[in-house]
């Protein structure tokens, strides 16, 4: 391990998306095996952040009032601000220091910061919405549906709820039919100032459950799913023009999401899926929850649910648009969570206020009773993470 001189870091400044780190003169770039790092402490400097020790060397909190920075146990994981990203290469443990690549810095932990400083976020007026599967494609299966009817549910409850927001929406499909991925992609590529939002609902292990959001891999990344991939095959891997302004719109999903439903965060992950490698405009599969989780999927099959699933999309796919539009920071899983709470609060009141009045006895049961529905939904912790 050998400290390089900042003169080397700025020679190598074409990954870099955002000048105003490149501007900062406080960089010390650490060369572990070829590869560059940044030790945390020079991270939370950068961004004003303080260091709080973790349980053991390798865990550590970077955090102020604006933002938060927390390793995980599994090194490729790390928490930004609330919801967990997952990284290209792993943090690393050296002569006692934590280090983070600055690939990751620049392609993760800049964008997910700092979104509205985005070199290339374009304006849009078109949502290009995908409904995952279809035809002779099913999908994943629950006991008494199929994926690809969920998600082509959700779809058109998102349809027309970003239409009612102003947004103009088209659909790769609109009904039970089969689409390659090529041609979900070439029909995105026909619509101009758009945006793409592919939908799905997930399948593995009979545990495995929550929500996960992927934005296109960066090029000479590893994708969530690469374990072993050699760093020569990962320079080869293509990317995209957009994969800082797709990572951008999967978190302010991600965070709307995870605010609105009690489900677990599996992060925001990379991946080369065809719809998001092929697409050429900011793009994100969402994979809404596990059709094989019993949790999950008696959620999934309740049309209620999926329709407060959309509504969170939408939330989310307009913080984005005031990311492009206003240069507004986005709101948080926190923030989200902190609006519900206050909502409940008002609840709690009117039902109260409710209960003096004779005028409205029964109005007051159905108070009573959302009430205590939407209690439960905010007062049962969030599942483990
Ligand atoms: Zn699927």
């Amino acid at each position: 391990m050998r400290i390089r001189p900042l003169q080397i870091l700025l020679a190598l400044a074409g990954l870099w998306i955002c000048t105003s780190v490149l501007a900062d003169s406080g960089w010390q770039v650490v060369d572990v095996e070829g590869r560059d790092y940044l030790s945390v402490e020079n991270i939370a400097q950068f961004y004003q952040l303080q260091i709080a020790p973790g349980a053991d060397a390798q865990h550590v909190t970077l955090s102020a009032a604006h933002a938060s920075i927390e390793t995980l146990t599994n090194p490729r994981e790390i928490n930004v601000n609330g919801v967990k990203q997952w990284l290209s290469f792993p943090v690393l443990c050296r002569d006692g220091k934590l280090l983070v690549s600055r690939f990751d810095l620049a392609k993760t932990i800049e964008p997910c910061l700092r979104p509205a400083m985005i070199g290339n976020l374009e304006l849009f007026n078109t949502v290009v919405l995908d409904a995952g599967h279809g035809g002779q494609d099913g999908g994943g299966h629950t006991l008494t549906g199929s994926e690809k009817d969920y998600t082509l549910d959700v779809i058109r409850d998102l349809r027309q709820s970003l239409e009612a927001k102003g947004l103009r929406v088209v659909l790769t499909r609109d009904h039970d039919e089969y689409l390659s991925l090529e041609q979900r992609a070439d029909f995105a590529n026909s619509i101009p100032d758009a945006v793409f939002v592919s939908v799905h609902f997930n399948s593995g292990e009979a545990e495995a459950n929550g929500l996960e959001v992927y934005a296109m891999t960066p090029r000479g990344a590893a994708s969530t799913s690469d374990t072993h991939a050699a760093l020569d095959q990962l320079e080869q891997m293509p990317g995209n023009d957009f994969d800082n302004a797709s990572l951008a719109l999967a978190n302010c999903v991600h965070h709307a999401v995870l605010g609105s439903l009690d489900t677990t965060d599996r992060g925001v992950k990379r991946a080369r899926f065809a719809v998001l490698r092929l697409t050429h405009s900011p793009a994100i599969l969402i994979e809404g929850g596990f059709m094989t989780s019993g949790a999950d999927s008696r959620e999934i099959t309740d049309p209620t649910w999926r329709r407060k699933l959309a509504e969170a999309i939408v939330v989310g796919v307009r913080s984005y648009q005031n990311v492009v539009q206003y240069k507004q920071a986005p709101k948080l899983v926190a923030d989200y969570r902190a609006e519900q709470s206050a909502a409940n609060v008002v609840a709690v009141a009117a039902v109260a206020s409710a209960g003096n009045s004779n005028l409205l006895p029964v109005s007051n049961h159905r108070a009573a009773f959302g009430l205590q529905h939407r209690t439960t939904m905010i007062t049962v912790p969030a599942r483990k993470r």
